[in-house]
């Protein structure tokens, strides 16, 4: 989703009780329409929130609940349909969301190869000029062959070849190819971030990317990320369904979001 083109000139009003976030406030406000729409047409997010309460925005005077409202990784995997908004909507959650915006800029004519065996389907938001594909890591040698073969073509020919994947599966996806001229960048989990790479979780997609001030940044025009006494919560921001909403990533990763102090906007730490 992007947000409103006003969306980049506030800056004044406090994002997680952080000072001076560019664009801050469209990114809060684009939070609080996510949880009020959620609060008014999504079953699980109406049950927890009516009972328990939630913080910022509190929705039910008095009730702010525990965790800030935050919810568990494992209830919301578990609980998928009821992360669907009243009106309808997909039950499929898709581990490549927002993959096209934390790439680097990539050459035109560039391949994207995402090593995924939970059945993935491909990237759907890849800049224009771009392509990408699904290859199962366990299946390399038997299933994909032929992908393997373009692979090893584009190389030879020095055509860009982005593999995005756990180190183990970009490990062995190089280890079937020919040449080793490959682009690698491997996903992190928030538990074990480390220094480079696309912070990634199976349920929420991609949620943010390091930037060359070298801190890991939020993607910011799609997820919204809060501090709660029970982690960090993440929010994907929109009408996606299935729709996620506070979110504790890694089921309770502590962390801080603060201001990049190179690029004024959101970055954080584990
Ligand atoms: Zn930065």
């Amino acid at each position: 989703m992007a947000l409103p083109r006003s969306a980049d000139a506030g800056g004044a009003e406090p994002v997680a009780h952080s000072p001076l976030v560019r664009g801050s406030r469209g990114w809060h406000a684009a939070y609080r329409r996510v949880v009020r729409d959620a609060f008014a047409t999504v079953p699980l997010y109406r049950e927890r929130w009516a009972l328990d309460g939630r913080t910022d925005p509190v929705l039910v005077p008095g009730r702010t609940g525990h965790d800030g409202g935050a919810i568990g990784h494992g209830e919301a995997t578990r609980r998928i349909p009821d992360l669907v908004p009243i009106g309808g909507g997909s039950a499929e959650p898709d581990p490549l969301r927002g993959l096209g915006s934390v790439l680097p800029r990539l050459d035109a004519g560039g391949l994207v190869v995402v090593l995924d065996g939970t059945g993935a389907r491909p990237p759907a938001d890849l800049r224009e000029g771009l392509r990408g594909c699904v290859l199962d890591p366990n299946r390399l040698t038997t299933d994909h062959t032929g992908a393997l073969a373009e692979i090893n073509g584009r190389l030879r020919r020095r055509t860009t070849v982005l593999a995005v994947g756990t180190d183990k599966d970009l490990a062995r996806l190089a280890e079937a190819l020919e040449d080793d001229t490959l682009q690698v960048l491997p996903t992190r989990e928030l538990s074990d971030l480390g220094s480079a790479g696309l912070l990634h979780d199976p349920l929420l997609g991609f949620l943010g990317n390091v930037g060359d001030c070298g801190r890991w940044h939020v993607d910011r025009r799609h997820v919204y990320v809060r501090e709660t006494a029970a982690g960090l919560a993440f929010t994907v921001l929109g009408k996606a369904s299935p729709r996620l909403v506070d979110i504790l990533v890694g089921d309770g990763v502590p962390g801080t979001v603060a201001r990049c102090p190179r690029h004024a906007t959101p970055v954080l730490k584990t």
